[in-house]
């Protein structure tokens, strides 16, 4: 087909790709020809080129709603540097600077236009917009529209009457990386979408290493630190679930030396941006911040996520954790928990339902579906089977990578990382915990869920609390017939929760009762696990507690390929240089794939430069000499060394 030719030249010419990655394809092609499309895949895996290139072939004003206005700077920017014509129009931009867009726009000067969600309600932007010849409308982040997802938009449900307004229907396409069934019909109804191509791609993320340690709060500090400063070249995000920790967290990273920059909602606007741009720019390589901070960021070479607290649900951490390796790169995401973060979130469940406009029945209904989220992340943290095949099946994908941690690359990536994650890793010890489990179900059954998980811990183990004295719960059947810690046995009670075999409540004092399974505990071929961290002679420096070899040394990247560090660091300097030369992000010079890319092809003139993944025309032009002439210092540098 014609146009598909013409989406692959857009392809090489402004992106310098050769081939559109699965998935990408069938969204290009449908949109192409006039038909709505819905592409659920995850973060990373390049929706954006599904309506870019479509954007750049097509006639006419493609429009992309997006909702972060902050970030449209950036994107337009980006395409600009691929030599793409592009635009955005915010509150960002001053009236008459709006006024000079539209007008460019009508004149036909863009292939793309980026707009909030709220501008589609401006009747002067309607009347723009009925007037110019709009072939394709592509809603970026499209789950804002349903209320079942994470970020959900009001703004976002006047999508569709605005599509509807438009004189000639344009073609459709929504984008998302949120999986659940629910809200993608939510997708397709409420934006009005007309028998769309759909696509799911899968949910893995080779490039990725998934990691779970448990640490008391302290140690949590120390294991951040150290990590960030074996790791100092690399650019990292540090989630937090208050601003209190945000602040904490940040002060201590730097106190050890870090350039850590920090971000959450009850900063000033000013602060918030300046410290997004250092980051961003490559200045405050770490970012400290709530989940407040990240959607739409697409900086491409982040090298690791870490979760300084346990989050509310695996959406929320796949979606987090999956800022790490946009560009394919290895990168890790790790998850530092303990149990008193599984309290603040049960403590949030009951709070967060109290000032929604719902009836007690909908708020009934929308607190237990977020109780089961909570218990999913909570299998998550305890669980001792490979945790990317947990996270895989959670989002329905059963029969994903029986040895998915040393697949060939299929997914979004385009290195393969060998590592898959700690539990896969053997750095950690299963023990059975089988019998223990039965003794808490049976305790929980005779305290007829009126008590808490430290209370039945104390009646297993019996323990003389003057509150169990009070209760007379030293007559318990259970008292006593358990030999385990404390932890322990409030560990199994929360693993056993994560399965259906227990209940946990929300609220500021869970109570812990009988789950739907609880029957199930009693078969002969029932058998809990449960892991313990295996001590292994340390290679970790200073992490105290776990002895744990996550990230042992040297940069996340450096320790997976080939490729010379030492020209790396060359080009990575270069792009720095150039990029604050031109006020604009590094990665959007070139992604870190793109320089390591380099190192393997090693180019030496303009033609080889072009063969280098990431290299379109545009980039050529831009960056070539000061890159090839780079390269070619090295290269003869190295040969005089000889
Ligand atoms: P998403 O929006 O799905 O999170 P992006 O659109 O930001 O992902 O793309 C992630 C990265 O993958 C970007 O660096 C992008 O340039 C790169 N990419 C996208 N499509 C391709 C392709 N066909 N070949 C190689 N790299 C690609």
């Amino acid at each position: 087909m014609a146009d598909m030719a013409a989406a692959r030249g857009a392809l090489k010419e402004h992106f310098g790709y050769d081939a559109f990655r699965p998935g990408q394809e069938g969204v290009v092609e449908a949109l192409l020809a006039g038909r709505d499309a819905l592409a659920v895949m995850p973060t990373g895996a390049g929706k954006s080129i599904c309506y870019q290139v479509p954007g750049i072939v097509l006639d006419g004003l493609t429009l992309v709603i997006s909702p972060l206005v902050s970030l449209m700077g950036d994107q337009v920017r980006a395409l600009l540097d691929a030599g793409v014509r592009g635009a955005y129009l915010n509150s960002t931009l001053s009236p008459a600077q709006q006024a000079t867009v539209l007008e460019r726009a009508a004149a036909g000067a863009y292939d793309l236009m980026y707009v909030a969600p709220e501008r589609l309600d401006d009747p002067r932007f309607l009347e723009f917009a009925r007037s110019a010849h709009v072939p394709l409308v592509a809603v970026d982040e499209a789950h804002c529209v349903s209320q079942w997802g994470q970020d959900f938009r009001p703004s976002y449900l006047g999508i569709g009457d605005f599509i509807a307004a438009l004189p000639v229907r344009p073609a459709v396409a929504a984008l998302t990386a949120t999986a659940t069934e629910r809200v993608r019909e939510d997708v397709v109804r409420l934006l009005g979408l007309r028998d769309p191509h759909r696509v799911v791609t899968g949910f893995d993320r080779p490039n990725l290493y998934f990691a779970v340690e448990r640490l008391e709060g302290k140690r949590k500090l120390v294991r951040i630190a150290s990590y960030a400063l074996e790791h100092a070249a690399d650019s990292g995000i540090v989630y937090c679930s208050t601003r209190k920790d945000v602040e904490r967290v940040q002060e201590a990273l730097v106190e050890a030396g870090v350039r850590a920059t920090r971000y959450h909602a009850g900063l000033s606007a000013a602060e918030r941006e300046r410290n997004q741009r250092a980051f961003i720019a490559d200045d405050a390589p770490v970012m400290v911040a709530t989940n407040a901070f990240g959607m739409g960021i697409d900086k491409s070479n982040v090298r690791y996520v870490i979760h300084h607290n346990m989050p509310a649900s695996i959406e929320a951490y796949y979606q987090e954790a999956g800022r790490a390796g946009r560009d394919g790169e290895p990168s890790e995401c790790l998850l530092l928990w303990n149990d008193g973060d599984i309290g603040t979130c049960r403590f949030f469940i009951e709070g967060e339902s109290g000032n929604e406009e719902l009836t007690a029945e909908e708020a009934d209904a929308v607190r237990s579906s977020r109780r089961r989220m909570l218990e999913a992340i909570c299998g998550y943290c305890l669980t001792t089977e490979c945790l990317r095949r947990y996270i895989l099946r959670y989002f329905g994908e059963d029969s994903a990578g029986e040895d998915s941690g040393a697949a060939e690359g299929t997914g979004a990536g385009q290195t393969v990382g060998v590592r898959c994650c700690s539990n896969c890793d053997g750095a950690i010890e299963a023990v059975d915990v089988t019998e223990l489990a039965r003794s808490v179900i049976r305790c929980v059954h005779e305290l007829r869920g009126r008590f808490g998980k430290g209370m039945v811990a104390d009646v297993l183990r019996g323990a003389k609390t003057e509150k169990l004295l009070e209760f007379g719960l030293d007559k318990a059947r259970n008292y006593g017939v358990a030999d385990a810690s404390k932890e322990q046995v409030k560990e199994v009670v929360e693993l056993l929760a994560s399965q259906g075999f227990l209940e946990v409540t929300e609220g500021r004092f869970p109570l812990v009762g009988l789950g739907p399974r609880f029957r199930e505990a009693g078969a002969p071929d029932f058998c809990l696990q449960m892991k313990r961290v295996a001590r292994k002679p340390s290679r970790a420096k200073g992490t105290g507690a776990t002895g744990h070899a996550f990230g042992a040394s040297g940069s996340v990247a450096g320790a997976a390929d080939a490729c010379d560090e030492a020209l790396f660091e060359r080009l990575r300097a270069l792009r720095k240089r150039l990029a604050d030369a031109a006020e604009v992000p590094p990665y959007i010079v070139f992604s870190d794939a793109a320089l390591r890319d380099m190192c393997a092809k090693l180019p030496r003139t303009p033609d080889e430069f072009l063969d280098v993944s990431g290299v379109g025309q545009t980039k050529l032009a831009r960056y070539g000499d000061a890159f090839l002439a780079e390269v070619g210092a090295y290269l003869d540098g190295a040969a005089e060394g000889e």
